[in-house]
């Protein structure tokens, strides 16, 4: 059974693409197929897995808007097991463009249900969110079937959930009744730093075991992989953060059991 996964935060660089990437590729590691859509116009998952503007011709946006088959548009990656479906920026307008439909925020969903894409046999589909709460994300909340939370260790971190949680609420009231924030992540930490283990603490204390035991730390080869197409767990396989992303994915297998 596939488990299709939202990484969103609305608030901006946060670590949702570099989890999306690197969870990805360290799942795709321990042999599981994995799926990436990049659902937001930056475009910044498509250009992190190596894949220039000119190759991606069909993208989410034609998924979206244009009833284009899933599986047209997704490409292999250069890791085994991982697979892209691109997004340029004409995914901005995607909101606009899809006023006229029935099912503005379903459109995602019957995309991926479209030519039988769910015999396509992966085994994780990560949705890499933009930073907002726009039809964009409120789509990939309508298709998934959980969403992963990455959490900045910085002082108004935990404010911005109150938002998330109340916008998971309405979609699972409205559109998707099993919708659940599955797990939290913390990124970009600093363990000498206080500020960092105050977020940890209350983030503990206040949503307990969604909160994964395994923490990112802040490491500089997760910033400069990107810039070479590569996942940070091939492009420095023996970093501290290619390490917590393989302990991470080691923790999300077992919570998926
Ligand atoms: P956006 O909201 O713009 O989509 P995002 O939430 O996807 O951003 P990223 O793009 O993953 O966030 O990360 C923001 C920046 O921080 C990037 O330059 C990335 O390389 C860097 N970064 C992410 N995680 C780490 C980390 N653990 N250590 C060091 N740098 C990191
Ligand atoms: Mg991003």
């Amino acid at each position: 059974m596939t488990k299709v996964i939202a990484v969103a935060n609305q608030k901006g660089g946060v670590g949702k693409t570099t989890t999306a990437i690197n969870l990805g590729a360290a799942l795709a590691e321990k042999d599981q197929r994995v799926l990436i859509i990049d659902f937001d116009p930056q475009g910044n998952a498509s250009t992190g897995l190596g894949i220039d503007k000119e190759d991606r011709e069909i993208t989410t946006y034609d998924v979206l808007v244009d009833d284009m088959s899933a599986d047209s548009a997704i490409l292999k990656t250069n890791t085994p097991n991982l697979w892209l479906l691109p997004a340029t920026g004409d995914l901005s307008s995607a909101d606009v463009d899809m006023t006229e439909e029935p099912h503005r925020l379903l459109r995602l969903k019957l995309g991926l249900e479209r030519d039988d894409f769910s015999n396509a046999n992966y085994d994780v589909i990560f949705i890499d969110c933009p930073p907002s709460l726009s039809v964009l994300t409120l789509n990939a909340f309508a298709a998934a079937d959980s969403v992963l939370v990455p959490l900045q260790a910085e002082f108004f971190a935990l404010e911005g959930l109150t938002q998330l949680i109340l916008t998971v609420r309405q979609i699972r009231e409205n559109l998707n009744p099993t919708l659940h924030i599955s797990s939290v992540v913390l990124t970009m930490m600093d363990s000498r730093n206080r500020l960092s283990a105050q977020v940890e603490a209350d983030a503990r204390e206040h949503l307990g075991d969604l909160v994964f035991q395994t923490i990112i730390p802040r490491n500089v080869r997760l910033s400069e992989a990107p810039s070479f197409g590569i996942p940070a767990i091939e492009y420095d396989t023996n970093s501290r953060g290619a390490e917590a992303y393989r302990a991470l994915a080691g923790e999300f297998l077992e919570k998926l059991g």
